[in-house]
């Protein structure tokens, strides 16, 4: 399977302290998104399984998991290795959000099981003009569809009170900006990389 990374604490994906792990591979190209360098399937994310669940565990072993999230890239690209992959994380917590470029009924069709497996669905492609910074939905055409019931309370509070927030991650040498940006948010960080001499003028 193709994973590029996965983080924790992933505190602006959904409620709760969470794993978030990003698939590598997207066909639906959406204008402005803001991983292009997910679209390809790139041999660098090649993993297996097992790597990831070792991960996964070793996070899950000594610190709370309250859920995961699950997005890239678009998982359902690799839907078969996905349920594998789901059994599993439920073990950890059930708590599973999802997001996909397809619609709810284009996933029914191409892998059912998943959407027994997960707790929350965002669907539909990104459409730049329809992103107005709210709480998990990259755009507005995107439907946030709770699955089980369970979930109600605590995503309906989550999407009514936290905000849309931004949360970074810095690796030995990189920075990764977590969730809903604004439209052309890479252009006005390059701004202000280039600004303080951080990046060069291209
Ligand atoms: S579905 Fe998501 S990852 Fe794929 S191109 Fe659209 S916004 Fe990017």
């Amino acid at each position: 399977m193709y994973i590029a990374r996965i983080l924790y604490p992933v505190k602006v994906l959904g409620p709760g302290l969470r794993i978030g792990i990003w698939f590598a591979g997207c066909k639906h190209h959406c204008q402005g998104c803001s991983n292009p360098e997910l679209w390809d399937f790139s041999e660098k994310y090649s993993t297996t399984l097992n790597d990831v669940m070792q991960l996964i565990e070793s996070v899950s072993d000594t610190h709370k998991v309250d859920g995961f999230t699950l997005t890239g890239g678009d998982p359902i690209e690799q839907h078969r290795e996905l349920v594998t992959l789901l059994k599993k994380l439920r073990t950890i917590s059930d708590d599973i959000l999802c997001y996909t470029g397809y619609t709810i009924d284009q996933v029914r069709e191409k892998c059912p099981e998943v959407l027994s497996e997960i707790s929350v669905l965002i669907d539909g492609k990104y459409i730049e003009k329809e992103n107005h910074e709210e709480p998990l939905r990259g755009s507005q055409n995107q439907n946030i569809i709770i699955l089980k019931e369970k979930f109600n309370s605590s995503y309906s509070q989550y999407i009514n009170h936290s905000g849309n927030q931004i949360q970074n991650f810095f690796t030995l040498n990189s920075a990764i900006s977590v969730g809903i940006h604004k439209p052309g948010y890479e252009s006005d960080l390059n701004r202000v990389l280039i600004g303080k001499g951080l990046l060069k003028d291209e």
